[in-house]
């Protein structure tokens, strides 16, 4: 097989898998509780979120750790943007307090995000009536909207790092820049609103050097599963400015943002693929624009469509007039595995919000197809895979021409 959608999930790798063995048996004890063997474990997790944070150039303590980046998503949005949560004592409580419930406000515009974000950002902002930045054709954010929608009332600006359709590379320190600016406005004015940005840096984590003070962010999503770590472990980083209401409420582990019993196996494994990702990012970032070369090199009759600032792992393409689906469909026969957009969105047969925001046509899309690069990839599967995908698009063409 050669699999060419590493956006969509990475494998574990042997060395991540190694490390969190021993956390579900071995070492199985819960962190929080108070003999040796189970301190010892919850030193390990304090050692493993501190590895995970130093890679975005901050500490354990700013990291809520998350079932995968949906969640953080869900908590950095909501979590903003909720009402206080009532947290009466729990005993005390009637049943009419209903101490957990959450009221939604109606204010419009109090959170941006781009019309490109991920399903878990667009979602949620939705609910809160927010507002829709544009983007560029080439998919950047439009400055100019953005600038011109930041209001008073605005509270968070989301803006993911990089897309996951595209893989294109937001100016998040611009961005950064811009935000800091407004804050100090604020002030000067005596408004005491908090202005937060957020990013989803799910899809650029191994491959863009992260720092999240360099790009003046509040809160930051990661996610385990794009690094060859484990499904299901995220993570929020949480700056100390930022103030947030919690989504679960129980035992209070997390700072009390996120109560649960803590998955160390998970976050070892998340820490153990972070740590290589660093150790392998520029050599892996050489790889995946060589790689990117001969692909684009040896294809034929197709159209780029994500051109520039994108991640090097990453080519969007659009055989205009051809159905991307089908093609996917006739690769999978051949063990070649591509996608036409966001893998949850393409399993649904739903329409990309992502191709339509930067204004390709109905046609474009449906002719589009994504594909990444990962780790087990080589020079001469990515040869097999350029001759196989022209065999088949040259037959699908001839197919259509035919009737
Ligand atoms: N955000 C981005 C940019 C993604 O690419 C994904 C996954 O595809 C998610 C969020 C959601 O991640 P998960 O399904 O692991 O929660």
């Amino acid at each position: 097989m050669i699999y060419l959608d590493h956006a969509a999930a990475t494998p574990v790798s042997k060395k991540v898998l190694e490390a969190m063995r021993p956390y579900f048996s071995d070492e199985f004890f819960n962190p929080g509780a108070a003999y040796l063997p189970a301190k010892k474990v919850a030193h390990d997790y304090e050692d493993a979120k501190n590895i995970i944070a130093r890679a975005i150039g901050t500490k354990g303590n700013d990291l809520i750790i998350t079932a995968g980046a949906t969640e953080a998503n869900n908590l950095a949005l909501s979590g903003v943007l909720s009402e206080p949560v009532f947290l009466g004592p729990l005993r005390a409580a009637r049943p009419s307090l209903r101490p957990f419930e959450k009221r939604v406000s109606a204010t419009p515009s109090r959170v941006l995000y781009l019309v490109t974000e991920h399903e878990s950002i667009r979602r949620v902002a939705e609910k809160f009536n927010g507002t829709a930045v544009k983007v560029l054709p080439n998919g950047l954010v439009d400055m100019v909207d953005l600038k011109a929608k930041i209001t008073d009332e605005t509270e968070l600006v989301s803006i993911s790092l990089a897309n996951n359709e595209l893989g294109v590379i937001q100016p998040l320190a611009e961005i950064g820049a811009l935000i800091r600016e407004i804050k100090m406005d604020r002030l000067k004015r005596g408004i005491k609103r908090q202005l937060l940005l957020h990013s989803d840096a799910s899809q650029a984590l191994n491959l863009l050097d992260i720092n999240v003070s360099r790009l003046g962010v509040d809160l930051m999503t990661l996610n385990a599963a794009k690094v060859y770590g484990p499904k299901g472990v995220g993570a929020l980083y949480v700056s100390r400015d930022a103030k947030l209401k919690p989504l679960t409420v129980g035992g209070g582990q997390e700072n009390g943002l996120r109560s649960g019993t803590e998955n160390v196996p998970g976050v070892i494994g998340f820490s153990k693929a972070i740590s290589e990702a660093k150790e392998h990012l520029n050599g892996n970032r050489k790889k995946y624009s060589e790689l990117k070369k001969i692909f684009l090199a040896k294809l034929e009759d197709y159209e780029l469509i994500n051109k520039k600032h994108t991640l090097d792992n990453f080519v969007v393409l659009c055989y205009n007039g051809l159905d991307a689906e089908r093609l996917v469909f006739l690769l999978e026969e051949k063990e070649i595995y591509v996608a036409t957009g966001a893998a949850c969105a393409a399993s649904k047969g739903v329409r990309s919000h992502v191709l339509e925001a930067i204004g390709l046509s109905d046609s474009e899309i449906n002719g589009s197809l994504r594909i990444t690069f990962g780790e087990m990839n080589t020079k001469e599967q990515i040869l097999e895979a350029t001759k196989i995908i022209n065999e088949v698009v040259a037959n699908e063409k001839e197919r259509m021409k035919n009737g």
